[in-house]
């Protein structure tokens, strides 16, 4: 497990963080009294984030902060009286952020920090702008606050750059370059990607107020003015990538079904038209097929529900794993799923439903109590001609119904 150390020489807060800590993220604490006793920490262990008190017995004047960074760990800063002066001076310091310790909200507000900086791990940034200077001071700025970082130096390369890596989360963009300037590139990207998809900020540095108008207009979610504090700059920076992470929670909570994580029918449809539009001049082929576990009902009588909602949870994860990522999994209702097969012909998507059957018919789930479940599905299924997606599904559910009728634990393919 990854760990945080905290350096502060008041007992009851470091206590009162390190509970706060581990109730709510994963993560190993240490806890120094002394800037001594951290050295000895700092010499065994490397830290996701440093909490330091500037003011311990031993070292009176922040001189933890400067002993931290010097060994290239990354520190948060601890501190009863922020004035404007402090924040002048330890800001200036390569340090994340500074914290007031005073009260409960204070603790709630280092938290939020640790475990915003451990999600911004996940995410890609990319900056645009043709300084060198500034490309390194941004790299900086958000290297420090666990961002994996790409840097360009106009639109050109920044939209190359998105097409090499689709999970890019937010660009920073200038607005004066060679090539294509920022308003082009926002007005380019946005022809592809939507909010709810990518971030995109501005850096602008005119006097001119339209400028960050237009921005806006064109799809930037927020824009920053130069020159700019480090603090600015990195609220901002997480507010929008907080923005969009809530966005894919709730389209998440939309799409998908709560007990296996597929998709679900709602989705399917959605889905399914985008596909169907994008293929309707390349001629791909795609199979339709409906899965039923056999005799279902009896294992729910049996066993109860919630061993019931096991053998469908397992089932999800065997038809996901049996798929390629670009085919579609739902769970239509109940213990019956639809899957489509994408860019396939008849042969290989009977092989592929064949192998499923087989898999779960092999499997044995274990309860407790050396009870143990086997359990067969059934599964019709089709190719796609030239009949709408509703015909379609109907055909596979009629094959299904086949394959039911003949004695189950069969895939029928017409
Ligand atoms: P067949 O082989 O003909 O498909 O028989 P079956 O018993 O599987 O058929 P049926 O569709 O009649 O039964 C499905 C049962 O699935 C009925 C319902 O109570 C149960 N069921 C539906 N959704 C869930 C669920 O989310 N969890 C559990 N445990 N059971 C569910
Ligand atoms: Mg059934
Ligand atoms: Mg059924």
């Amino acid at each position: 497990m990854e760990r945080i150390l905290i350096v502060e020489d008041n007992k009851t807060l470091a206590n009162l963080i390190t509970k706060k800590l581990q109730a709510s993220l994963k993560f190993e604490v240490d806890i120094a009294y002394k800037l001594s006793e951290a050295k000895l920490f700092l010499h065994k262990y490397d830290y996701f984030i440093t909490l330091l008190d500037i003011n311990l017995p031993d070292a009176p004047d922040g001189e933890i902060v400067d002993y931290v960074l010097s060994k290239g760990q990354h520190a948060i800063v601890l501190s009863a009286n922020i004035d404007k002066e402090f924040r002048k001076k330890i800001l200036k310091k390569n340090i994340i952020d500074y914290v007031n310790k005073g009260g409960v909200d204070d603790i709630n507000y280092i938290i939020h920090t640790i475990d915003r900086l451990d999600k911004n791990r996940k995410h890609k940034v990319l900056v645009v702008d043709d300084s060198m200077v500034f490309r390194k001071q941004m790299n900086g700025f958000l290297k420090n606050l666990f961002y994996n970082v790409y840097t360009v130096a106009h639109g050109e390369e920044a939209l190359g750059m998105l097409n090499t890596h689709p999970d890019i989360s937010l660009v920073i963009t200038d607005y004066n370059m060679p090539v294509m300037n920022g308003l082009d590139l926002v007005y380019e990207i946005r022809k592809q990607k939507s909010k709810n998809d990518l971030c995109i900020i501005a850096i602008s540095g005119h006097q001119d107020e339209e400028i960050n108008a237009l921005f806006l207009k064109y799809g930037a979610n927020d824009y920053i003015k130069k020159p700019f504090s480090k603090e600015e700059f990195s609220c901002r920076i997480n507010n929008a990538i907080e923005a969009l992470e809530n966005i894919h929670i709730i389209t998440n909570h939309a799409n998908r079904d709560y007990l296996t994580g597929l998709y679900n029918r709602r989705y399917f449809y959605d889905s399914m038209q985008e596909y169907m539009e994008s293929i309707s001049q390349t001629g791909e082929q795609f199979a339709v097929a409906m899965v039923d576990i056999d005799d279902f009902k009896k294992i729910n009588d049996k066993y109860g529900h919630d061993i019931g909602d096991k053998v469908i949870v397992h089932l999800a994860e065997v038809l996901s794993s049996a798929t390629s990522y670009r085919d579609l999994v739902s769970r239509f209702g109940g213990e019956e799923f639809c899957i489509v097969l994408k860019n396939i012909n008849r042969y290989s998507a009977n092989d592929i439903l064949e192998r499923i059957r087989q898999e779960v018919a092999s499997y044995t789930l274990n309860l407790e109590n050396e009870k143990y479940i086997q359990f067969t599905i059934s599964i019709g299924a089709t190719l796609h001609t030239e009949d709408t997606l509703d015909e379609t599904i109907n055909l596979a559910d009629m094959m299904l119904y086949n394959a039911k009728n003949n004695g189950k634990n069969q895939v029928v393919f017409r």
